[in-house]
């Protein structure tokens, strides 16, 4: 008699033979402190410098736009800040309207509504879960026109000030197809790069394909400060500009606070900064972990039906900051089945998040059709991406 296991058992079952056995529950990605942390931070205590002056923000500033091949790197409080501060230096005001996926976690948008402008929610592609250049196209074909140079929502009578391109799970966006698709409407292209720290495309790093890109370094990503963001550019004029207005808009004078527009707060500490250099001394490390364990888990998917690896196009090396499954459509009914047995076993595993324009705070933005973003949330489910990980592919244990 053959038992034919379920593709929930059968998913449990391959995830074990990458991972081990879990006695305590594993998390989708844990912040990891390898390095020099505790060192640059008790320096930081011991020295004083704990808050918005001092060294490491420098120093972590140079070594955020090195890594990301830009010449700036501006240090805030957290990704959601960086980009605000990015589509404000982008020229984005209150009342324009700004492109971004309805696939994204919902900080793309916030950001864009604590401006006071309006997310205007576009479709996903299969290949890399990010904008669908197709269907950006034929969606601009359909609203937007160009007056003046810039161009306008006919619909809405908003200008369209800016994309925001979203590196999903790591993975690059289709940069030369977005390029082409919006060359008929001028826009600023403002990447959001929370996620891609270390990833590439066509060989160049997430964060320099726009104009000016946002990366966070919140406790779940690749890299973390604990919270924290950068603004990283390769225009000085707006790298200036992002510097200024994180740091309350105030003029540079001996004594005198004179601030020439309402800025914000939004600096990195030093002793954030002092975690985050620390840690970027290990993201080639973790880079090579990471492409361990996906190429682990790949193999053991190999020939599974029902459900495939996302996997980066060819051109890009994604950083693999969230390992993702694919359900056929078939199995997208099991999907709540599979994380219950997952989660139950403790294999943390997720769903996508709730698309934009479901959320009921942005059910009446404007919107491209979303078919294909909204066949891409019922089937992806992320499971245990944690560099350490890697470090048991092929180990025997
Ligand atoms: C994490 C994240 C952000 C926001 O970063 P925070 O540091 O949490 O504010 C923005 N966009 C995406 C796609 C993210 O994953």
């Amino acid at each position: 008699m053959t038992f034919k296991r379920s593709l929930a058992e059968e998913l449990l079952n391959r995830i074990r033979s990458v991972v081990g056995q879990n006695d305590a529950s594993l998390p989708l990605h844990a912040p990891e402190f390898l390095g020099r942390e505790r060192e640059l931070v008790l320096d930081c205590i011991d020295t004083g410098w704990v808050s918005s002056v001092g060294s490491y923000v420098n120093m972590f500033e140079a070594e955020v736009a090195r890594l990301s091949d830009c010449l700036h790197g501006v240090a805030v409080v957290n990704g959601t800040a960086a980009l605000q501060i990015a589509l404000a230096v982008s020229g984005v005001n209150a009342g324009d309207e700004v492109l971004l996926p309805t696939l994204t976690f919902v900080a793309t948008a916030n950001a864009v509504t604590h401006l006071g402008a309006v997310p205007h929610f576009i479709d996903s592609a299969y290949d890399t879960l990010g904008v669908c250049p197709t269907l950006l196209r034929s969606h601009l074909e359909r609203i937007a026109e160009v007056r003046g140079g810039q161009t306008w929502n006919r619909k809405t009578g908003r200008r369209i000030a800016a994309l925001v391109p979203v590196h999903v799970f790591g993975c690059p966006v289709d940069m030369d197809g977005i390029d082409a698709a919006i060359s008929d409407w001028p826009m600023v292209v403002v990447e959001d790069a929370a996620e891609s720290l270390g990833s590439r495309y066509k060989g160049k790093s997430c964060g320099s394909l726009g104009t000016v890109a946002a990366i966070s370094f919140n406790g779940n990503k690749i890299l973390t400060t604990g919270g924290g963001g950068a603004i990283v550019t390769n225009n000085a004029d707006m790298a200036s500009r992002a510097r200024h207005l994180s740091t309350t808009a105030k003029l540079a004078h001996k004594w005198e606070f004179v601030h020439d527009e309402v800025g914000y707060n939004f600096r990195m500490p030093n002793v954030n900064a002092a975690i985050g250099l620390a840690q970027l001394e290990q993201l080639n490390n973790r880079l090579v972990l990471k492409q361990r364990l996906f190429d682990g888990y790949a193999e053991a998917f190999r020939g599974l039906s029902g459900v495939q690896i996302f996997k980066a196009p060819i051109v890009s090396n994604s950083n693999n900051w969230l390992i993702t499954l694919l359900l056929d459509r078939a199995y997208a009914k099991d999907r709540n089945n599979i994380l219950t047995v997952l989660n139950d076993a403790g294999i943390m595993a997720r769903p996508v998040w709730a698309l934009m324009h479901q959320l009921s705070i942005y059910q009446s933005a404007p919107r491209a059709i979303l078919t294909q973003a909204e066949d891409l949330a019922a089937r992806l489910i992320s499971i245990p991406s944690s560099a350490y990980l890697g470090a048991r592919v092929n180990n025997g244990i």
